[in-house]
């Protein structure tokens, strides 16, 4: 069985640890390798190595880092395949949502490219007489990312490219369940020509993640997974007097108006709320119909459901793929049985999905809840499976409120073919990503990616013109040319006469 180790200074480094974790095919529920869990010391390692090629690394001209970037850029392109399949294999999506994934964790490598001109800073000559400003951003260090398993390629992607671009370094700890595509973009990173040190993957699990919390020389940390472990990081890596960007769960609505599109809204629901079985932050896990919206789109969305094509990623005819682990499936199977105690009305059970030569794999059909209500768990919490939730509210303004009610904020969208209607939304809504007829509204690289409320604990959003800044800090510089005394010495606050 291969053992899945870690990469450090530009190597394959087995690690001190003997704990290791088991890593299965989803498809099949077969345990397919190992991965080695970093001690402390391996941690520690990691970062030293980053730090001590910071020195180099942050020296380096901007047009030179971007050159590396792009020759990355090519490579990832020319290994699109042989990523997207260490995708299926780990996670479990279909094949084309996974090389979907990787096209937009691609983006923000492409983003990256253009880091001089995101560098240029702000130039004031004469704030004085003689007297120049200007305002540039330097990186901060060594900078660490914690990722989660539902998108093993595009979150990392979100944080390391910008980061490295910055002049940062980077120790980046994936998820322990789907690593093995981070230590490929790591070997390919080198390839293009990325000094030794400047990128480090470490595997692990929450032994990993404390060391990199109390390590001094990590000057910030980017998390993405759920809002317990968010939270905890959020406190505790501020604690140590890090820099902390923490996105967390979700739970989207999405809101569907009785004079839309109705044909529209239910094929972008499908997609939204049963792509890649619901793993994803963005996926729709509510429609909320509005006014007397609610029998058609019932009725329509329950034909659809039934006829959803479950397979093995590998299988390019599959719509929807397993869930990552036996426990997930067993978690989201139990949250459809609680559920049904609550009173929903189950109006499509999945639970019993039996797939011919995949019988050990993590499968649930999709499943379609009506007459949810707001005080249920099923509404409340993060299910992260293939399971949609009908609400039904008298009007917008309802819509409105439920929506702003509940503890994430995500994303979510309206379909809509009122203009007013729309616009509204967007403006009173409190979510991070709006989408108007837009199923699921993830922001282009060249923008930013973030929710509010618990679905994001910190200032900043990541990639983007956000990233930038988060992986930078400012310094203004005020000179004065030609230089010599000029007068006698002053005691108060400078100001223009
Ligand atoms: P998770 O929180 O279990 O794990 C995320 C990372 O934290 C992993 O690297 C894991 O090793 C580490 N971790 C887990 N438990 C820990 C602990 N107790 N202490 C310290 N570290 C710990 O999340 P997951 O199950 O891998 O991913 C699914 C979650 O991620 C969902 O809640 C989903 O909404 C969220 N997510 C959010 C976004 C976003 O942008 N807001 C994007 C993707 C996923």
């Amino acid at each position: 069985m291969s053992i899945i180790k870690h990469f450090i200074d530009g190597q394959l480094f087995e690690g001190s640890s003997k704990r290791a974790g088991k890593i299965f095919n989803p498809a099949t529920g077969e345990e397919t390798s190992k991965v080695n869990l970093a001690s402390k010391a391996d941690i520690d390692l990691a970062v030293e190595k980053a730090k001590k090629a910071f020195q180099d690394w942050s020296n380096k001209p901007p047009v030179i880092r971007a050159r590396v970037l792009f020759k990355f850029k090519e490579l990832i392109e020319k290994n699109s395949d042989v990523l997207t399949k260490l995708i299926v294999l780990e996670h479990g999506k279909v094949y084309d949502d996974a090389k979907g994934s990787l096209t937009r964790g691609l983006e923000v490598v492409e983003f990256a490219c253009g880091i001089p001109q995101l560098l240029k800073g702000e130039f004031t000559e004469n704030v004085g007489t003689e007297v120049d400003s200007w305002s540039i951003r330097q990186p901060l260090g060594v900078c660490a990312g914690i990722t989660p398993f539902n998108f093993p390629a595009m979150v990392p992607m979100w944080m390391f490219p910008i980061a490295i671009a910055c002049g940062n370094t980077f120790v980046l700890k994936p998820s322990e369940k789907d690593p093995s595509c981070s230590i490929k973009l790591a070997q390919l990173f080198k390839e293009a020509g990325l000094p030794d040190g400047v990128f480090n993957v470490v595997n692990g699990d929450k032994e990993a993640v404390d060391a990199l919390i109390t390590n001094k020389d990590i000057a910030a940390i980017s998390f993405v997974g759920s809002t317990p472990v968010a939270k905890y990081i959020y406190e505790n890596a501020a604690k140590n007097e890090k820099r902390v960007q923490a996105l967390g769960g979700a739970k989207n609505h999405c809101v569907i108006m009785p004079d839309c599109d109705l044909d529209q809204a239910v094929n972008g629901l499908m997609g939204a709320a049963y792509g890649s079985a619901g793993e994803r932050c963005m996926a729709q896990s509510v429609a909320v119909a509005v006014g007397n919206i609610g029998d058609q789109l019932v009725s329509k969305l329950s034909k659809k459901v039934e006829k959803l094509k479950v397979g093995p990623g590998s299988d390019k005819s599959s719509e929807m793929g397993p869930l990552i682990t036996k426990e997930h499936l067993e978690k989201v199977k139990g949250y459809v049985d609680l559920g049904v105690e609550e009173g929903a009305k189950l109006v499509v059970d999945g639970r019993n999905i039996k797939l011919q030569g995949y019988e050990k794999g993590f499968y649930i059909g999709g499943c379609l809840f009506d007459q949810v209500k707001s005080n249920m768990r099923i509404y409340k919490e993060e299910i992260f499976g293939p399971v949609l939730s009908v609400v039904r509210v008298k009007d917008f303004k309802s819509a409105v409120n439920l929506v702003n009610n509940h503890e994430f904020g995500n994303g979510t969208s309206i379909y809509t073919r009122d203009g007013d209607i729309g616009r509204s939304y967007s403006n009173q809504i409190k979510v991070g990503m709006v989408g108007i007829n837009i199923p699921i509204p993830v922001p282009m690289a060249f923008h930013s990616f973030g929710g509010w409320k618990r679905s994001l604990f910190g200032d900043q959003h990541m990639h983007g013109t956000e990233g930038v800044r988060f992986y930078t800090k400012l310094k203004t510089v005020t000179s004065r040319w030609p230089s010599g005394l000029r007068s006698n010495p002053e005691f108060i606050m400078p100001t223009m006469k």
